[in-house]
């Protein structure tokens, strides 16, 4: 890694707050809402992630519900992207498919368009955290299923000890800092 983005990452992981035993006892959550108030350190965040992806052909990014939003949409419009969402069950208001997955508390159901991606699109898949993995495996399951393509599944920030990234296959993982 070059200095310059050793010391953005820096910053923003000092930035990253641990919350404990949230949203239940046991959980330490880590909270990015310090880094997206910050005018600087959200522009620094994308820009960790552009830097990585502006010169690799993705076609489209594919943000999940509800904080990989807000990292996806700002990287989409620096790529000159479009997104397809990955939703929370009973959200989309179109014909969907779905995959179900059990997640660090609880277990969920997320959901895609039927007509989100077209086939063999070139798709990078953005979260914010990757903690069990449950929830990228999940929308990597529906942009196959939808026969796209996986270039790559990028997070803010991974929770090593989970150890997420076992759950995800062979795809290309990148997180810009792990915890
Ligand atoms: P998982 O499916 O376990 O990888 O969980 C990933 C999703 O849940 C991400 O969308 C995160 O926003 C959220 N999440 C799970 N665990 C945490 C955590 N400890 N801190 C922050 N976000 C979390």
């Amino acid at each position: 890694m070059i200095p310059t983005m050793r010391s953005a990452t820096e910053r923003l992981k000092k930035s990253v707050r641990d919350i404990p035993d949230f949203p239940k006892p046991g959980i330490v959550f880590k909270d990015i809402t310090p880094i997206l108030q910050d005018g600087q350190l959200f522009r620094l965040a994308i820009t960790l992630f552009s830097d990585r992806y502006q010169r690799k052909t993705i076609d489209q990014i594919v943000a999940i519900d509800a904080r990989g939003f807000l990292f996806a949409s700002a990287l989409a419009y620096v790529l000159g992207t479009g997104i397809s969402l990955v939703r929370k069950k009973g959200k989309l208001p179109h014909k969907t498919i779905e995959a179900s997955y059990d997640l660090e508390y609880g277990s969920n159901t997320v959901e895609m368009h039927v007509d989100a991606l077209k086939k063999g699109q070139r798709v990078l898949i953005v979260d914010d955290v990757l903690a069990t993995g449950g929830t990228m495996k999940a929308a990597i399951d529906l942009v196959e299923k939808l026969e796209a393509q996986v270039v790559e599944v990028a997070f803010f920030a991974e929770i090593n000890f989970l150890e997420g990234r076992k759950k995800l296959g062979n795809v290309p993982i990148f997180s810009a800092m792990q915890f």
